[in-house]
């Protein structure tokens, strides 16, 4: 996005007139999303009447369906891309590439979306701040932290709780009151701190290569994703951030996740995907047991264990879907929307892989 234009403080009255008329616009959006006129708008009773999963999720769970449950495959179909996109929440009404996206990240840059109801911590009202660079990193929950991408999680994560148990928790947070297991890929951040109060929630680190699986160091249990200490079978949910693409095999990740889920449990993740790409972008790969880059130069992302940031080996296109799905599971494909959740950009996808 281009700098803000500043007009020279010599023009006082222009200056005047042009922040009238931008409080007037945004006057105008803030009560066409309160309306919901605004995709962005959930019409603000949906927060209100939380018992029915297909009005609590607004525009997110549009093509949900009235039961508020994934579409069952087929006999005939495949678990692939389009099947997993066909029973997805992609909205269809939003062009995410052009309106409203560009537009909010306009508005954003300026002026705070408000109100916005967080569905990691379950805080309503609240004015979220986009700086307009990179929007699925950022929009702040001035209570828990929680940005866009981990609203989206939290987003596609609930219908799953919903399928599971029945009950309709409104946040992540709320899940403290659920008997789920729960297994989460890291043992910080906002995420860690919301579920961490669960009865059956367990974190882990990848500390270090030389420690088995299962070892405890100051209390932070060391998990290799490609091979846990886990029993088969164990965990109701699995969430994962952004940690598929840190590992070296990805799918055989995918295969030990599948092996310590219950049966109808599920793996809700995000990642680094391109949807316009079919094929992975393999950055880095261990070959015979040595780090080989394909891509230079290597990226490496912000991690609150590992100062120096991790290597991101994998940005994922949409092969992941079709590779997820020969392993055996049920994949769902979901693009988010929902800018009264705090969900704006064109770049908010989840996915969620159910084991049969
Ligand atoms: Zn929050």
């Amino acid at each position: 996005m281009g700098r803000a234009y500043t007009p020279p403080h010599s023009k006082l009255g222009l200056l005047l007139r042009c922040g009238a008329l931008l409080a007037g616009v945004w006057l105008l959006l803030t009560l066409a999303a309160r309306s919901g006129a605004w995709p962005g708008g959930s019409g603000g009773a949906a927060e209100n009447e939380a018992d029915d999963l297909a009005s609590y999720g607004g525009w997110g769970f549009a093509t949900l369906g009235s039961s508020g449950t994934r579409r069952q495959l087929q006999p005939h179909e495949m678990c692939s891309w389009e099947t997993a996109l066909e029973s997805s929440m992609f909205d269809r009404v939003v062009d995410k590439e052009g309106w409203p996206t560009k537009f909010e990240q306009l508005v954003s840059e300026s002026q705070p979306i408000a109100p916005v109801f967080c569905p990691v911590c379950g805080a309503a009202q609240q004015s979220i701040k986009f700086s307009g660079m990179n929007v699925r990193e950022e929009g702040r929950c001035p209570r828990c932290s929680g940005f866009n991408r981990l609203r989206q999680i939290a987003e596609a994560a609930l219908p799953e709780v919903w399928r599971m148990t029945g009950r309709n928790f409104r946040s992540l947070n709320e899940l403290a009151l659920s008997d789920l297991s729960i297994y989460h890929t890291q043992c910080s951040g906002v995420l860690h701190n919301m579920l961490s109060s669960a009865m059956g929630y367990v974190c882990s680190e990848f500390v270090s290569a030389e420690l088995a699986p299962g070892t405890v160091v100051r209390g932070v249990r060391h998990e290799d994703l490609q091979r846990t200490s886990f029993a088969d079978n164990t965990f109701d949910l699995v969430i994962s951030s952004e940690m598929m693409s840190r590992v070296a095999s990805p799918y055989q990740a995918h295969y030990e996740v599948k092996r310590i889920l219950k049966p109808g449990g599920s793996h809700v993740f995000t990642v680094p995907f391109s949807p316009s790409d079919y094929h992975d972008d393999i950055r880095a790969s261990v070959e015979e047991g040595r780090l080989v880059h394909h891509v230079e130069p290597p990226i490496y992302t912000g991690d609150s264990l590992h100062p120096k940031g991790v290597l991101l080996f994998t940005i994922f296109g949409k092969e992941m879907v079709d590779k997820v799905c020969m392993l055996g599971y049920n994949v769902t494909a979901h693009h988010l929307h929902h800018g009264a959740h705090g969900i704006i950009g064109n770049n908010a996808w989840v996915f969620i892989t159910t084991k049969p």
